[in-house]
């Protein structure tokens, strides 16, 4: 079971039926319902460095291959860059003006990608964000993360 449920005194009971109506179709992964259950009914931001990922094939840096999902575990060293926009509330996408194409009258938010060079014993890489993640994540530089990922074209990790 995962130790968010200790940590943040919630439990697995409450949060399955909660899920029940929510997200009937992830019954099976608790880690990941009491990420969802803390961030909407609780309002809680997690800290990323408190997130375990249990699934996966976890691989060195020096042994990413392009479109292959897996997991790394790296400390992140030095933040590269940040790209903010106005978006979308609902989806995040991009929008000119409060009209989303697809939710509608909106009032916009501004949404960040950052990037972080991350890395292990055998090598570093960027690693994206993206705003899901991005927009309430303060500095992590210096902690020691497990990221699930996919290397893509342009070289980083998202
Ligand atoms: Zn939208």
């Amino acid at each position: 079971m995962s130790e968010l449920y200790e940590k943040y005194d919630i439990k697995e009971s409450v949060v399955q039926k909660w899920a029940e109506k929510t997200y009937p179709q992830f019954l099976g992964n608790p880690s990941l319902l009491a990420q969802l259950y803390l961030r909407q009914v609780k309002k809680v931001t997690l800290d990323p460095s408190s997130i375990t990922i249990m699934r996966g094939k976890q691989v060195l840096i020096n042994e990413l291959k392009e479109g292959e999902w897996c997991i790394i575990e790296g400390v992140v060293a030095t933040k590269m860059r940040e790209n903010a926009y106005s978006g979308c509330p609902v989806c995040m996408k991009k929008i000119e003006g409060e009209y989303c194409p697809t939710d509608g009258k909106v009032v916009p938010t501004t949404h960040r990608w950052i990037e972080y060079v991350v890395g292990d014993n055998s090598g570093d890489v960027i690693v994206s964000f993206p705003p899901r993640i991005a927009n309430t994540m303060g500095d992590i530089t210096g902690q020691i993360l497990q990221i699930r990922g996919v290397l893509g074209d342009q070289g980083s990790f998202l």
